[in-house]
């Protein structure tokens, strides 16, 4: 009682009645108010005070109907043991009309009561009768009618006037195929017991009868009949004040059929059920109660339906936003982390929104719960996945990095297999994405992974093919070095030697490297798993560049200065040494001018000989040899080292350094001569 939540001061209107004697599940709401106004406490109180919202539809309402001032609030008391006003407390009068609501103690029986002006000012009165009524039969599945024994028979009492009423505003309410029958449950009251309740109640049939046949009923219903609507019940209750006692035993008894399930005569039975889940009923509630106010035609199942979506919406957002709340790793995904058991959490996630709207969602009209599914469904998919993708392009990229760290690793490794090692690690990583994003991908989502599971193969096999003409390229450079080393030892004594076959021993020398090469280019061939085509373009690239290498070395060789030095040197070898490799001492009577020329005719022969390659064709087919490479390159045109206009240079240059070497010969035997 203490809970600021359940006191007056927190209802508007002030319309919650003096709680102070009351145990909080008898707390009672004014529900509609004198203006006709609904209270949108209702939800509340449902849920907070009443508890009555998460019990679907185990929960019970019975109205209550009858002139004024014959004891309904009184009656609902001591059934229920409610607090509504009656005209006993007095010091408060009886002046409010509208509808109250209270939940019967221990139990989910909604009931409401309901307060009218004096009886006096008519007009008003029945407008609000009629909608109040209206609203009682569109929610409850017991109506009870409080008549008084004395009023029973009189056909032109209030009460059949009241009744007409009913029906009519019945037929309005469920002229649809779907006819929820209601108890109407008649009260009879200061039933004295010397006309058995059989025959008042008799009575009251007929009256019934006569005023429903009287009723002007819709087109099409007018051959409908009172008891495909209505139940009838009844049942004799002794004055209170004049016989207190036997009043409390009979409510006692009365108490039975509204409070005992198991009892022949109970109540509230399922087919008066009106089906609106108790978390729905305060918004179905106020929505016919709108319609009425707003004099608008109460098609209830529309109503119903109008809450199923209603509902739906409602239950289906709380649930979204409780899945978003509930998605703790949307950070970690985002920042492109990868999460593990990320699938089972979106299933989770997805399973638990899911049967939490079976179970809420589940109550309401069927083919609105089954839309309303359908789209949370899509809802929830769409939403995890702009998740789903991006854990994916994550993967994606763990799993590429680690395959090419472990490529990287493998190429360490001595022996291995270039081939072997990037198909296991290739599989190894589509292995790994599949079975990540296998169990990622909510299956009833249509969420595909084949895209990116088309773009990592591409990307692995990519990466090996780059890996491996890198290797390939660095172990190119690394034969070509080789190769260069070797050529620069062999090559020059060859040329120095300036044999005859010296071309022959040069392409002796060409052939012997280039094999060495291509063995090895095959071993690497091998290990880096290239195919018969492909090596052997390798080994014909070899071949090019070791050829090259030897023209590079070649022209070196044959520069201004080393062509120079090597045809001095001839020259002076036959010149200024004799046959045994002494030098010679010339004497006046030695021919210097023959030797000289012999000498220097030697030399000279030795520019044609350094300037072109000469290779027999026999040796070495250059046509055949380099076949097959992928180089752009024709080795015929490299075998002229020196051009045409540089030998002519430097045969002269030759010539006057030969002419020197003579003169100096001449002056020599001149001045031995001159001694
Ligand atoms: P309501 O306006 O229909 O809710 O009537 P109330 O419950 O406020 O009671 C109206 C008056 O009827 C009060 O003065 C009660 O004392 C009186 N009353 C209550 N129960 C009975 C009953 O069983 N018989 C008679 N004759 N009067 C009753
Ligand atoms: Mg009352």
């Amino acid at each position: 009682p203490n809970n600021p939540m359940l006191s007056n001061k927190s209802i508007s209107n002030s319309s919650t009645k003096d709680s102070k004697k009351s145990e909080p599940a008898n707390i009672q709401l004014q529900i509609i108010n004198e203006h006709q106004e609904f209270n949108k406490e209702l939800g509340t109180y449902m849920t907070d005070v009443w508890k009555l919202s998460e019990s679907g539809f185990n929960y019970c309402m019975v109205a209550v109907f009858g002139s004024q001032s014959t004891g309904k609030s009184t009656l609902l008391n001591a059934l229920f043991e409610t607090q509504f006003d009656t005209m006993d407390d007095n010091y408060r009068q009886q002046t409010t009309k509208g509808l109250w609501a209270s939940t019967a103690k221990n139990s989910n029986i909604l009931v409401m009561d309901v307060e009218g002006v004096d009886g006096r000012e008519r007009g008003e009165d029945q407008d609000f009768e009629r909608k109040s009524a209206l609203f009682s039969l569109a929610v409850s599945q017991v109506l009870l009618v409080n008549i008084w024994e004395s009023q029973v028979g009189l056909y032109n009492g209030a009460n059949i006037g009241l009744l007409k009423t009913v029906f009519e505003v019945n037929l309005q309410l469920f002229q649809q195929k779907n006819k929820t029958k209601t108890l109407l449950f008649f009260v009879i009251r200061d039933h004295i017991g010397k006309v058995p309740l059989s025959r008042l109640s008799e009575t009251v049939k007929q009256d019934l009868q006569k005023a429903w046949s009287e009723l002007s009923k819709p087109k099409d219903m007018e051959s409908c009949d009172i008891n495909d609507y209505f139940d009838f019940m009844f049942f004799g209750l002794p004055h209170k004040v004049l016989l207190p006692d036997q009043f409390t035993a009979k409510t006692l008894e009365l108490r039975q059929l509204f409070y005992n399930p198991n009892h022949d005569d109970y109540v509230f039975r399922t087919q008066y059920h009106k089906k609106i889940p108790a978390d729905g009923f305060p918004a179905y509630a106020s929505n016919i109660w709108e319609q009425i106010v707003t004099n608008k035609d109460l098609d209830l199942p529309t109503q119903q339906q109008l809450l199923a979506q209603f509902r739906c919406d409602e239950i289906s957002a709380k649930l979204f936003k409780q899945l978003q709340d509930d998605f703790t790793c949307r950070e970690e995904v985002e920042a492109g982390v990868v999460v593990k058991n990320l699938g089972t959490m979106f299933r989770s996630l997805k399973t638990t929104a899911m049967e939490a709207f079976d179970i809420g969602a589940g109550r309401y009209n069927l083919e609105v719960y089954k839309k309303k599914r359908n789209e949370l469904l899509f809802k929830i998919h769409d939403y995890l996945k702009l998740f789903y993708k991006s854990q994916i392009d994550s993967i994606l990229q763990q799993v590429f990095t680690n395959f090419s760290q472990a490529v990287e690793s493998g190429l360490k490794e001595p022996d291995y297999n270039f081939t072997v090692l990037t198909m296991k690690l290739e599989k190894d990583a589509k292995d790994s994405f599949t079975a990540f994003a296998q169990d990622l991908t909510l299956e009833d989502a249509s969420w595909t992974y084949s895209k990116e599971q088309g773009q990592l193969a591409h990307d692995l096999a990519e990466f090996s093919r780059a890996k491996r003409q890198a290797e390939l390229t660095k172990r190119e450079n690394l034969l070509t070095e080789d190769v260069k080393d070797h050529l620069e030892d062999n090559i020059p004594p060859i040329l120095a030697s300036a044999e005859t076959n010296m071309w022959d021993e040069v392409t002796r020398e060409f052939l012997d490297c280039t094999n060495v090469a291509s063995n090895k280019m095959k071993d690497h061939a091998t290990t880096l798993g290239l195919d018969e085509d492909e090596t052997n373009v390798h080994i014909s690239n070899i071949r090019v560049k070791v050829w090259e290498a030897l023209v590079r070395r070649l022209k070196d060789e044959t520069a201004d200065v080393l062509f120079l030095a090597k045809l001095r040197r001839r020259l002076e070898e036959l010149f200024r040494y004799d046959a045994d490799g002494l030098p010679r001492v010339w004497k006046p009577e030695d021919d210097i001018d023959y030797f000289f020329k012999q000498a220097k005719a030697e030399a000279t022969e030795l520019i044609p000989l350094y300037s072109k390659m000469r290779i027999e064709e026999s040796k070495l087919n250059l046509a055949t040899f380099f076949n097959g490479n992928t180089l752009d390159f024709d080795a015929r045109r490299s075998l002229t080292l020196v051009s045409l206009s540089k030998r002519a240079d430097i045969e002269a240059r030759f010539k006057r350094e030969a002419d020197a070497l003579f003169l100096e010969a001449k002056r020599s035997i001149v001045a031995t001569t001159a001694k």
